[in-house]
């Protein structure tokens, strides 16, 4: 595992490649020019790391497009010791990003090749979460709630409810939710029954699976 000034270079332009799409939280423009995201590709694609693109990783999943996690960070206001639920670890890149701003993150990833590989890579970059969880995001993480923040990485066909209540009041949900394409959707607890609902515009992610029946 190798990081290079060539690659630190690469990471600071791609940082304002963000900058001027928008993304103006300096904690989250820090975390994106330190985490080396080439390492959480597979290498023959590395070459392309710090472009503002998906990518392929294993078992045909996506390391999210940088703009996209940038905008999911900068969107949920990350505070060092928030704690937060992730919903589809993934390469872990999001994961660092967040662990980087200081939240306690507890992550779940339903597919079990990416769930071992990330859980034994992160730790080895010096990321760790308070839980790595193999099961299904649908479902969330009672024993856990409730969390400040919950995000969630893949295309929802639907907002599970779980999620909504394991936020705490003042809390909020970040969720894409639509099934071709997604509409970022926020979600902020007003009340123990009560939650505000702003939606942030079109992405495009890799669907939320539902275990089979
Ligand atoms: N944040 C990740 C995004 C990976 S793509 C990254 O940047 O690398 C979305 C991930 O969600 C995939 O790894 C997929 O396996 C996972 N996923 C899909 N449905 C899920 C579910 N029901 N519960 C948990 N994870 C799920």
């Amino acid at each position: 595992m190798k990081d290079t000034s060539k690659h630190q270079g690469l990471r600071k332009q791609l940082a304002d490649v963000l900058k001027k799409k928008g993304i103006i939280d300096k904690q989250v423009l820090k975390a994106i020019k330190l985490i080396p995201r080439h390492l959480f590709i597979d290498s023959s694609f590395a070459d392309h790391a710090y472009q503002d693109k998906a990518f392929p990783i294993a078992a045909e999943q996506t390391i999210s497009q940088p703009y996209t996690v940038a905008f999911q960070t900068q969107t949920l206001s990350i505070n060092s010791g928030d704690k937060i639920l992730e919903i589809g670890t993934g390469s872990g890149y999001q994961t660092a990003i967040l662990l980087e701003l200081g939240a306690l993150v507890y992550t779940i990833e339903r597919q079990h090749e990416l769930f071992k590989k990330t859980s034994l890579f992160l730790p080895k970059l010096g990321y760790i979460p308070k839980k790595f969880i193999f099961g299904d995001g649908y479902k969330g993480l009672k024993e856990k709630a409730p969390f400040d923040k919950i995000i969630v990485t893949a295309g929802a066909p639907f907002v599970p409810k779980p999620l909504l209540s394991q936020l705490r009041v003042g809390g909020k949900l970040l969720i894409p939710v639509g099934d071709e394409k997604q509409v970022m959707t926020l979600f902020i607890r007003k009340t123990s029954k009560e939650f505000e609902k702003h939606e942030l515009g079109d992405f495009s992610f890799v669907p939320m699976l539902q275990e089979k029946a």
